[in-house]
């Protein structure tokens, strides 16, 4: 088969390579879309160290297609069907997971490879994480369920009520997905960004109320809380970038008593440094929510299926899986939200 093999930060082919086989408990699925994600982006800029096991290493998390071939072990699936799989799966038998926290399993064993023909599903995935795609949804949309899914369980922790204004700052996909889920919710939602396509994704995708321009913004503390009740500060606030320096200023952002959620994972080693008289006096709740479990990719799916979150209109471009590095090209330039490959 052919499949985009990552080397090394900066470098990644698309090559002939091994159809992988699979054990009595997997799968192989023929992949018909692979979306790129922020994810992809950082690691080939600089590698990961939980996606990237060994080089060449496959490329690529989020996904759908038609099963392949089924292991001798496999119930409930057969060649030709229409499935969505999540990139990992909790192993039920760690600490975490015995103590029901099962995004915080220690052995999630992240699964890469979905830039190519064909990708082989490990056997916990299969059991726990691979499901049928509804007859009326595309390979296109169902690919989301993964992204979604992480912010189906980041909106779950905070914890949002109806009427509460929500501020989301940060607007790639996940941060537009936040804006969306934070309005199902019954949020009044205020987003910021500094990207114009985003920006209008934000309107027209997330149907947030208020779009705050960072860019054209003098003073964004005074803009969020000149737009909540009495000028008090955001119930609750979403930092969806990842940069140690905005963790600190979102703090800013929200009303005593209010909830942060500090959502983009920062580069390892990062520090921040907190007013304790704000986080102590002014009893504000910190929070960092991380990955999903089988249940919050189980309702991602339904929601896309719902139409309540309608992703089709985060894909901005469409090209074979050969232009990789074309596509992380036009990430990197801010011209691209959600890249659908095909192989
Ligand atoms: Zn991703
Ligand atoms: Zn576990």
């Amino acid at each position: 088969m052919k499949a985009v093999m990552f080397y090394k930060p900066g470098v990644v082919k698309y090559e002939e390579t091994q159809t992988p086989e699979i054990n009595p408990g997997e799968v192989l699925i023929k992949i018909e879309t692979a979306l790129t994600c922020g994810t992809d982006v950082k690691t080939y800029k600089r590698g990961h160290p939980l996606l990237i096991k060994e080089v060449p290493s496959g490329f690529g998390h989020e996904f759908a297609g038609v099963i392949y071939k089924t292991g001798s072990e496999v119930e409930g699936f057969k060649p030709g069907d229409r499935v969505v799989a999540a990139n990992s799966a909790p192993c039920g038998k760690c600490y975490y997971c015995r103590l029901g926290e099962l995004n915080l399993c220690e052995n999630l064993d992240l699964l890469n490879g979905a830039f190519a023909d064909f990708i082989r599903i490990p056997e916990l995935i299969t059991r726990q994480n691979l499901l049928h795609i509804p007859e009326h949804l595309t390979f296109d949309e169902s690919a989301f369920a993964e992204p979604l899914a992480n912010v189906v369980l980041g909106i779950q922790k905070t914890g949002i009520k109806p009427g509460q204004t929500v501020g989301v700052v940060g607007l790639g996909p996940i941060g537009l997905m936040f804006v969306r889920l934070a309005k199902l919710k019954g949020a009044r939602v205020i987003a910021a960004g500094r990207n114009p396509l985003k920006l209008r994704l934000a309107r027209e995708f997330g149907q947030a109320d208020e779009v705050i321009n960072l860019l054209e913004t003098p003073d964004p503390k005074r803009a969020f809380l000149d737009l909540t009740p009495e000028g008090k500060g955001l119930d609750a606030v979403v930092e969806a970038v990842g940069l140690p320096e905005l963790w600190e200023k979102v703090i800013d952002l929200v009303r005593k008593g209010g909830t942060v959620n500090l959502f983009g994972g920062c580069k390892s080693g990062t520090t921040v440094t907190l007013d304790t008289r704000r986080i102590h006096y002014d009893g504000i709740k910190i929070i960092s929510p991380f990955h999903h479990t089988p249940l919050h990719f189980r309702e991602s799916l339904k929601l896309i299926s719902d139409g309540m979150v309608d992703v089709k209109k985060l894909i901005t471009h469409k090209m074979h899986i050969s232009r990789i590095e074309e596509a992380i090209k036009l990430h990197n330039e801010g011209k691209a939200v959600k890249i659908a490959l095909k192989p």
